[in-house]
């Protein structure tokens, strides 16, 4: 029976929207992740966190607003001239303070945010939409007659009046922005939410649309993938997910959950081999833990442990593997080393182990250590211990037999030799039967 190669999770065709095979990355771990709570980055950390990102393929790297303190303007500025292949952003308020200081720090763009819920605009700047609108059209133009690249965010966008996005996104898409962002800011969008409301915006602006999804709810790549399918063309994303609160979209997530929808896109675009080196190295910068269940490089993401699992992994990965760890430079790991592990996991064992077992043999020892899986939990050496004490007992019945076998020739050989001396004897015994 031939195995459909026909990819399931590929782009749906009749999302005619879809940028699911040509989204672009815009990563911020220089700036939202710089909001996490354990950050503190150093000059000398943002460029090689900067460098990592730039290998890895991100499309964009965002850093934190210049004016938000003097070593910010300053890292901004050092990381302009490192001469990436990555276009640098900076994430400012919209006003023309914010963006003339950021124009002149060698980016090339900006990204412009102000908030547009009632919440923002009673609690946290105070103004109305015609004071927004206004604002976002002064810098919009200001920081295109620089000729550099401007993106307009809307801040948290799903608590924000349908009826005032519309309107300020036609208005700011009018006047040339290359970017409108939609940002679910507190993290309470659903991917159904997301949906609609991307693919209504997408019908009413010509320009590309970015999304920013946080986490709080546990839907950031979900709502991630959902708007590319809607029309959007541009996810933010932190490495680990790092950010506000519990952060935002992950990036290491976010590959795998694209790389297993459009493949050749990703495997093409992006070094996804560099993944575990950038999270590391995020991970040890902001002192935090790579998370055990972590898609791709979370300890045990590629750890296949029941019986049942483990003898389908051994015939083909693909049975319980959605991913492929060498896509990764990973590899997979049977755990074998548990009362729930079979016999062809210890049977690969045994081969790694270089024994000779027969498969009888390999039974009977999974059946001793399922008994000892059942007292106590295994380590990898407990299960060695028990194959190798196995094979060694094994060889030495072996050696004892080979040996009672090697005297009982030897003894009838020297009995063979007493007749050979002997030869009458047969005659003189038919003489003796006879004479009686
Ligand atoms: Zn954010």
């Amino acid at each position: 029976m031939s195995i459909s190669t026909k990819n399931p999770y590929g782009p749906n065709p009749s999302d005619y929207l879809s940028n699911v095979n040509s989204f672009k990355i815009i990563d911020t771990t220089l700036r939202e992740g710089e909001q996490f709570s354990n950050a503190f980055f150093t000059v000398d950390s943002k460029v090689k966190i900067a460098k990592a990102l730039d290998e890895f393929g991100v499309d964009y790297i965002e850093l934190t607003s210049p004016v938000a303190s003097d070593q910010s303007k300053t890292e901004l500025e050092t990381i302009c001239k490192l001469g990436l292949k990555a276009k640098v952003l900076t994430h400012i308020r919209c006003n023309m303070n914010d963006a003339k200081v950021a124009v002149n720090c060698g980016v090339d763009g900006v990204n412009v945010f102000i908030g547009t819920s009632q919440f923002m605009r009673q609690y946290s700047h105070g103004k109305d939409m015609s004071f927004i609108t206004n604002a976002a059209v002064q810098v919009i133009e200001f920081v295109k007659s620089k000729g550099l690249e401007i993106r307009f965010s809307t801040e948290d966008s799903f608590r924000s009046d349908i009826v005032d996005l519309l309107n300020i996104y036609t208005t700011v898409d009018k006047i040339g922005v290359d970017r409108i962002g939609i940002a679910d800011t507190v993290g309470g969008g659903n991917p159904r939410q997301v949906y609609e409301l991307v693919r209504t915006i997408k019908s009413c602006v010509s320009c590309d649309i970015e999304t920013h999804f946080h986490n709080d709810t546990g839907c950031a790549i979900a709502n991630a993938y959902t708007a590319l399918e809607a029309g959007s063309k541009y996810i933010d994303t932190t490495v680990l997910g790092i950010g506000e609160r519990n952060g935002i979209v992950p990036l290491g997530g976010f590959m795998a959950r694209m790389v297993v929808s459009a493949p050749d896109y990703v495997k093409s675009k992006y070094k996804l081999i560099k993944l575990r080196e950038l999270e590391t190295l995020v991970a040890e910068t902001v002192k935090v833990n790579i998370p055990f269940n972590n898609p791709i490089t979370g300890f045990c993401a590629f750890t296949h442990k029941a019986g049942i699992h483990a003898k389908a992994i051994l015939a083909n990965p693909s049975t319980y593997e959605i991913l492929n760890p060498a896509d990764f430079g990973l590899s997979r790991y049977i755990h074998f080393a548990n009362r729930l592990t079979g016999w062809n996991a210890i049977k690969a064992r045994v081969e790694q182990l270089n024994l000779d077992l027969t498969d009888d043999q390999i039974k009977e020892i999974t059946h001793k250590i399922k008994n000892l899986g059942d007292v106590r939990p295994l380590s990898i050496d407990d299960v060695d211990s028990i194959i190798k004490d196995y094979h060694s007992d094994a060889a030495k019945v072996e050696l004892a037999k080979k040996e009672q076998e090697e005297q009982r020739r030897a003894l009838e050989s020297s009995a063979d030799d007493d007749d050979d001396d002997d030869g009458d004897e047969p005659q003189q015994k038919k003489q003796k039967i006879s004479s009686q």
